[in-house]
């Protein structure tokens, strides 16, 4: 495992973080998974509050002596904050959940626009600071997922040591992006990646087209190792997150970062790397991590489902199968897109900034189109 500093806090983390988000779903599964990776050299956790049971798991996990062995990042829920005396009764949750009496890396979680007036309102900041100084946590910093104007905004805002940020080889030009990547360096920020293949979404819509890429190309590497690889080439990222849900992905993940290096990728490497983000791009499909932040919508609406179904049929090149799945089990269950009235209570919870109820409207048309059932 390959050890990097993290910015300007001193600690040495693996480059490879592990995300608790997409635990496997049993506990016993999920312990082990940790303890694996752990015992294999890996010493940056990453969880939050919103993120179902994986602060409690994580923290059984960190018994019998795995505390110890690693740093702990996880996240304010901004979400639940009503006034500034809530920032601390969360954290104070966290540390519970956690079975720790310190947390390593906290981060505000899910900044944009919106979450930053709420952060500022509640006054996040100084909330920030006084925990440093009671040693509730170590060090400070912010999740994000918004526009690179805002992103800049907030890296100016505050003394920050981290920022963890959304980047893969589709995003480059998205969120805080690459431009956000290098400003925060240049800020002397530690940067965090997540959502290194978008959260799955690009494993479950590979265009055949990137098969062709790989098998031409002369290097025989995955789609995932190129991802990764695209990554951990570069000097500004610190820590590279991958919420492995099975043990099988782990190991895979961990023979990859094994070769993690700074600076690997030639100019060729680069033009392949191009040419699968046009083939990506070319598939015309809804960028949806399925991270189910959206969920519940109040109409019932199977958000994350439909997308998924909508991105299929477009790799199938419209298959019957997905539609089939549309009309017989989501319509009739009262869960499809025609269900929803277009109240936007979801969009400010989709971190990839998704117009969904548009993009309902626009999928409920393409999945039902008459006379293309078979
Ligand atoms: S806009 Fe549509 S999908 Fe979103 S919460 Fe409202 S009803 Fe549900
Ligand atoms: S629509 Fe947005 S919030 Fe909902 S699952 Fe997809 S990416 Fe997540």
């Amino acid at each position: 495992m390959q050890y990097m500093h993290l910015g300007k806090t001193g600690l040495k983390v693996s480059r490879f973080g592990l995300g608790c988000m997409r635990f496997p779903k049993s506990e016993e599964d999920a312990i082990a998974m940790v303890r694996y990776a752990v015992d294999n050299g890996v010493n940056y956790l990453d969880t939050a509050y919103m993120y179902k049971d994986s602060e409690v798991i994580t923290g059984k996990a960190l018994q019998d002596g795995y505390r110890n062995k690693v740093f702990i990042a996880t996240k304010s829920p901004i979400w639940k904050i009503g006034r500034h005396e809530d920032f601390e009764k969360y954290l104070d949750e966290q540390l519970e959940r956690l079975g720790t009496d310190h947390i390593d890396i906290y981060l505000l979680h899910n900044l944009n626009h919106d979450n930053w007036e709420k952060v500022k309102r509640f006054d996040g900041l100084t909330f920030l600071d006084k925990m440093l100084q009671k040693g509730k946590i170590r060090h400070k910093g912010f999740s994000f997922h918004g526009t690179l104007p805002a992103f800049k905004q907030i890296v100016d805002a505050f003394d920050w040591e981290i920022t963890q940020i959304q980047l893969n080889i589709l995003d480059e030009n998205q969120q805080a992006g690459m431009e956000g990547l290098k400003y925060a360096a240049g800020k002397g920020l530690a940067a965090i990646i997540m959502e290194p293949l978008r959260g799955g979404y690009m494993l479950g819509n590979v265009p055949e087209t990137v098969y062709d890429l790989l098998n031409q190309y002369p290097e025989k590497r995955t789609l995932v190792e190129w991802c990764f690889r695209w990554l951990y080439n570069m000097p500004e990222v610190s820590v590279i997150l991958s919420g492995t849900s099975t043990l099988e992905q782990l190991k895979d993940n961990l023979r990859i970062f094994n070769e993690s290096a700074l600076n690997v990728m030639s100019e060729a490497d680069q033009n392949l790397i191009k040419k699968i983000r046009e083939a990506f791009e070319s598939n015309n499909s809804i960028g949806c991590t399925s991270c189910r932040y959206c969920i519940p919508c109040p109409q019932g609406v199977s958000i994350p489902e439909i997308f998924r179904l909508y991105n299929s049929n477009q790799l199938m090149k419209s298959h019957w199968v997905d539609k089939g799945m549309y009309r017989d089990n989501l319509l009739p269950s009262g869960s499809g897109a025609d269900k929803c009235i277009s109240c936007e209570i979801c969009l400010e919870h989709c971190p990839q900034e998704l117009n969904i109820p548009v993009l309902l409207k626009k999928v409920h048309k393409e999945l039902t189109v008459p006379g293309d059932w078979s």
